[in-house]
């Protein structure tokens, strides 16, 4: 597909392209399927005067305003195995392809490392941005290297693992690089005799009912795993078909082992991550159920009654209610404990 002015919608409402619902309108829209659509269209001069926005499946952004501008939705599909040896498979993934389906497809074929990302919303070419994570496992671990164009060249790019300075749900993307590149595929290094990781959350207790109910296997593969996923994720996190939400809405702060030891003294019960360098993580989602606002409503927007961490969007709401609801949360946390929470959601 050749992209021309034939193929850019004008006023498209963003509402079906961002699992939060929020009723926001895209001035121009445009759907990419290709790396040469991407090129063609970054080499029209009209395109280098406007505002430009990345959009892949919408489950991290919160859009508190009409853009006005060009909204550019990665659709590039295609999974493609690119080598093997006897340890390890290369498998190299569109952009727009579904995350989970993704996962789904690297299980069928026997190749472990992703199994614990099961069920997270989303596009592969999204998931390097923020190095999604769960369940003790996060991309970082098995991410070979991604191609990428550059959004005023035309350039691509390719990333390896220590271009792209992965974090805590950070990567060079959202620093130093951010908006400069259209990340167009990942390539991922899996295991071919995967090493599975249950160590996290419920996964093991999962697994333990799964084999009492339904006789799974006495040692459990990565299909298994990642069934348990699923299943714990259903029963905890809101399905945004059903509620708006984008997942976490803040990020866990980190603070200093002695900060840790002073909040102790009052808040026996506070819940930690040790980290290397006298560093603990604090569950941003306890100290939001702590400051009393665990299934609050204001409105039309509110917090999730099973998970303090997911503000939701009860239908018809608005970005800027959302914003607003959680600046007063993170204003709350740090008049009770002086934590600074930061969104991990892209806030347009
Ligand atoms: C119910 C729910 C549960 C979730 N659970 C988790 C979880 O367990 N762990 C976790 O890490 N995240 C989680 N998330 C957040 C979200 O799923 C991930 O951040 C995901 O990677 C976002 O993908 P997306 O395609 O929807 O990105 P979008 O929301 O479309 O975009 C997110 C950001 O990436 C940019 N972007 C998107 N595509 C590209 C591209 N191709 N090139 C360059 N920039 C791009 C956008 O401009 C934007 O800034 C959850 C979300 C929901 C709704």
């Amino acid at each position: 597909m050749f992209v021309t002015r034939m193929n850019i919608q004008e006023n498209v409402s963003l509402e079906p392209y961002n699992t939060f619902h929020i009723d926001a309108t895209a001035k121009e829209f445009v759907e990419i399927n290709s790396l040469r659509d991407l090129q063609q269209l970054l080499k029209n001069p009209e395109y280098m005067a406007k505002p430009t926005l990345i959009l892949g499946g919408g489950s991290n952004v919160l859009f508190t305003k009409d853009f006005e501008g060009l909204v550019l939705k990665i659709n590039i599909a295609g999974i493609t195995i690119l080598r093997e040896d006897e340890a390890h498979a290369w498998v190299k993934a569109g952009a727009g392809v579904n995350w989970h389906q993704f996962v789904l497809h690297c299980i069928r074929l026997g190749y472990g490392g992703i199994e614990n990302l099961s069920l997270i919303p989303g596009t592969v070419g999204a998931a390097p941005l923020q190095n999604i994570g769960a369940y003790g496992v996060e991309i970082k671990d098995t991410f070979d290297s991604l191609e990428a164009v550059d959004r005023r060249s035309g350039e691509v790019k390719t990333f390896y693992h220590q271009d792209c300075q992965f974090g805590y749900r950070e990567s060079i993307f959202k620093n130093e690089l951010k908006d400069q590149y259209v990340i167009t595929s990942v390539t991922f290094r899996l295991h071919k005799k995967p090493i599975i990781n249950t160590t996290y959350g419920a996964i093991e207790e999962t697994l333990a009912q799964m084999r009492s109910h339904n006789g799974s296997p006495a040692v459990p593969g990565i299909q298994e795993v990642s069934q348990a996923v699923i299943q714990i994720r259903q029963s905890k996190l809101p399905d945004p078909q059903v509620i708006g939400n984008a997942g976490s809405f803040f990020k866990n702060p980190v603070i200093s082992a002695e900060k840790y030891e002073q909040l102790r003294q009052t808040y026996e019960a506070m819940p930690v991550y040790q980290l290397p360098g006298h560093l603990v993580k604090v569950p941003a989602g306890w100290l939001i159920e702590q400051a009393g606002w665990k299934g609050k409503r204001i409105g039309k927007v509110g917090v999730h009654d099973k998970q303090a961490l997911v503000l939701v969007n009860h239908g018809g709401g608005k970005g800027e209610e959302i914003k607003a609801l959680a600046y007063q949360i993170k204003e709350d946390v740090y008049q009770k404990f002086g934590i600074e929470i930061m969104p991990e959601v892209n806030i347009i």
